[in-house]
């Protein structure tokens, strides 16, 4: 008998070759090579009589080799095997390309079976590369005469290879333990855990296997839900500081804002005031469309938070972007006699004292000052919190456009001095439902829903290359007028450069792509060189960068060519076009955080999406962005469309590939929640459930390490 943590090597057949290949793949035991699926089945169970098989037909052909020759094609220099095969009704040939060795294992006289496609060659039947193996065995067939499972060929691991060592394991492997509770199961019509493994490798009709593959999308989902929900159970048994509503500070800094906030903002700051009250730990993200307004309402409840005493770490993907933050909460709240920190690189910071008060301060200085809780607010990069800064009192931790949410997040929640800080992260990618009641199910959600009044729509025009020309005199227009322009290109030059070796057809073809460099000379030599042009690129220095910005920001500059790491967060109301060179590479989702850049100002804006490429496809996806109503349907399509593995990236997430491929499954979302809320309001701790526990637990690792 097979045990599923067998190691592969200790598995009788399975020689050093395959093994190597396995490893290749992360197969090493048993357990592991389970969960390898086939990406989709080969339907070889019609067995046809050699006579009625006809061309176009893919089917199994039982018979004896009659016999063999093996040759070189005259034209091509390709070997050729060929068969004749023949049964009670009749001859066929079957050929072999460029597989010489095949000759040696079709003994004259045996009889095998042949499957695949059956075509014509000079006016006769033919059977080009059909899968064989010896006929009748009695353990069954692997690569004929049923639906074959086709498994994804990588890494030097063919199919056949893969087939070859599962089926005799599968034959013989020991009782796997089911950890879905038996009325889950019922419940939803769900396969058992063996007969699910024997299904999805080898299925007698389509629709086991469909059903094998509904189970175990069902069980990722399902742990997942369970991981969450135990989360966010141990979330709440931990202890947090209770901080209080401080009305006089918030009135005070409500009253000292430039503008009304929006009743949306107001409801989202209401729920987070309430979280922080409470001594659990609260655990927020706030979500809202690009320019919706996010950071007034975090830097309130960090000046509330201030305010009752405790100390807030407010933390931007950037340094650009922390710089706005701080310029933010002294310019806006100066008055409020809140203290705020800016840490940045290179050993300096900077504290707000008071209006009028500002002094340029060495980082470690800063620590200290932190330390004693003499800062109340500290703003920087995410190095504010993973670098040691103790916090004398810190009682809240905000990270703004943060979108490795899972993984940095969860660690983020580290307890201090046996209470945890409160959580808020902010983000302006519209999550759809289906991903926050899944890979962010552990999370509360505030959502701002409506942007600030006088905001313009903006003009969105997909660009074809013929009419580049024009677009550029229309910016040319626009600048006469003023206005400043964004320019995104999808990659830098030098990157794709350095990596040229190992790059293949698709990474040849992004070479090709706009880059920044390029499109920078190109603009500022050729297109616009009366104008303003500058860079920005994640290969810049910070320094240049935030000088860079700055220039912009301050109207000194007239276009910005970017790359998408383009500061996500960048507020330059000044700016009223956002060009986008070769569109179609970015996500829906993306595409529409770039147009938010714009238009928020009191001018009319436009966002410009330059493509070559043709595709229906494309231009469909684009067009979306010129119909949807907002950045949620948006999502809802770009998630739908490309899957939620490019819509937020595996590794953004941290989710394991089979947990985001279960995640397209929408429908079983739902009852894999339901049914994991049921499980623990039954048993909170699972102890009445180890296995599950166990592998809900190792979904939770799996979430971490990928
Ligand atoms: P985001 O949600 O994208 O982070 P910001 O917080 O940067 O948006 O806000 C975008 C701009 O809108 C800023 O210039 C900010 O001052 C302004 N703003 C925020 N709230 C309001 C409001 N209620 N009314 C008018 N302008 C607002
Ligand atoms: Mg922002």
């Amino acid at each position: 008998m097979v045990r599923l943590f067998t190691s592969l090597a200790d598995v009788y057949g399975i020689g050093p070759r395959f093994l190597s290949r396995f490893r290749k793949l992360n197969i090493a035991t048993v357990a592991d090579l389970i969960r390898h699926f086939p990406s989709r089945y080969e339907d070889f169970s019609v067995i046809s009589p050699i006579a009625d098989a006809t061309p176009g037909q893919t089917v199994t052909i039982i018979g004896e080799i009659i016999k063999t020759n093996l040759r070189r094609s005259w034209r091509k220099k390709m070997m050729i095997v060929e068969a004749q095969v023949a049964d009670q009704s009749g001859m066929i040939k079957a050929v072999w390309f460029n597989q010489p060795y095949i000759k040696n294992t079709l003994t004259t006289g045996a009889t095998f079976n042949f499957s695949g496609k059956v075509g014509t060659y000079a006016g006769e039947n033919v059977i080009t590369n059909p899968l064989f193996e010896a006929a009748g065995r009695s353990d069954g067939t692997k690569h004929t005469a049923r639906l074959v499972p086709i498994y994804p060929e990588t890494k030097g691991m063919t199919s056949k290879g893969v087939r070859f060592v599962i089926k005799p394991i599968l034959a013989n492997l020991e009782e796997i333990s089911e950890f879905i509770p038996y009325e889950a199961l019922d419940e939803n019509g769900l396969l058992e855990i063996n007969e699910a493994v024997r299904a999805i490798h080898f299925p007698d009709t389509m629709e086991e296997a469909e059903a094998a593959r509904r189970r175990f999308a069902w069980q990722e989902l399902f742990l997942l839900a369970i991981a969450n929900l135990r989360r966010k159970a141990e979330l709440i048994r931990k202890r947090a500081l209770p901080i209080p509503k401080n009305e006089a500070i918030l009135t005070a800094a409500i009253k000292k804002l430039p503008f009304v906030l929006t009743g949306s903002q107001k409801k989202c700051l209401d729920q987070i005031l309430d979280d922080l009250s409470r001594p659990a730990p609260m655990n927020r993200l706030l979500q809202g469309d690009v320019g919706s307004g996010k950071t007034a309402v975090a830097a309130l409840a960090a000046i509330n938070a201030a305010g009752s005493g405790y100390q807030t770490a407010f933390m931007a993907p950037t340094e650009v972007l922390a710089r706005q933050h701080y310029t933010t909460l002294t310019r806006m709240f100066g008055e409020v006699g809140v203290k705020v920190g800016l840490m940045t690189g290179g050993g300096w910071g900077r504290i707000f004292w008071e209006r009028g008060l500002e002094s340029e301060i060495k980082t470690a200085e800063m620590r200290k000052l932190i330390a004693e809780g003499k800062i109340g607010i500290a703003v920087g990069t995410h190095a504010l919190i993973y670098g040691d800064s103790p916090f004398h009192k810190l009682g809240l931790t905000v990270i703004d456009e943060q979108h490795r949410f899972g993984v940095a997040q969860r660690a983020m929640l580290v307890s201090r001095g046996g209470t945890v800080p409160h959580f808020l992260s902010m983000s302006a990618t519209p999550i759809p439902r289906t991903l926050t009641l899944t890979v962010f199910g552990d999370l509360d959600l505030s959502v701002i829903t409506e942007m600030p009044a006088g905001r313009k729509p903006v003009v969105t025009k997909i660009v074809a290359p013929e009419k580049r020309m024009e677009a550029y005199q229309f910016i040319r227009q626009e600048v006469k007028a003023g206005r400043q322009i964004f320019v995104i290109c999808p990659r830098i030059e030098q990157e794709a450069e350095n990596n040229a070796g190992a790059l293949g057809q698709q990474e040849l073809f992004k070479l090709e792509l706009k880059s920044v460099t390029a499109e920078f000379e190109k603009l500022s030599r050729q297109i616009f060189p009366d104008l303003r042009v500058m860079m920005l690129h994640g290969k810049m220095k910070v320094k240049e960068k935030v000088e860079a910005m700055d220039t912009f920001a301050k109207g000194k500059a007239d276009i910005l060519v970017a790359t998408s790491v383009v500061e996500v967060g960048v507020d330059v109301p000044n700016a009223t076009i956002m060009m986008i060179e070769s569109a179609e590479r970015f996500g829906l989702a993306q595409l529409y955080q770039f147009r938010g850049r714009v238009g928020r100002g009191e001018h009319a804006s436009y966002c410009l999406l330059f493509t070559d490429a043709k595709g229906e496809n494309v231009q469909q996806r684009l067009q979306a962005l010129t119909t949807a109503k907002n950045g949620f349907e948006l999502a809802e399509m770009d998630l739908k469309m490309r899957g939620p593995g490019q819509f937020l990236g595996t590794r953004q997430t941290g989710m394991p590939d089979t947990a985001m491929r279960s995640l397209q499954n929408l429908s079983l979302i739902g009852t894999a929640r339901t049914a994991a809320e049921a499980v623990l309001k039954e048993d909170p701790s699972l102890t009445k459930h180890s296995d599950l526990k166990k592998q809900a637990e190792e979904m939770v690792g799996r979430i971490h390490n990928e």
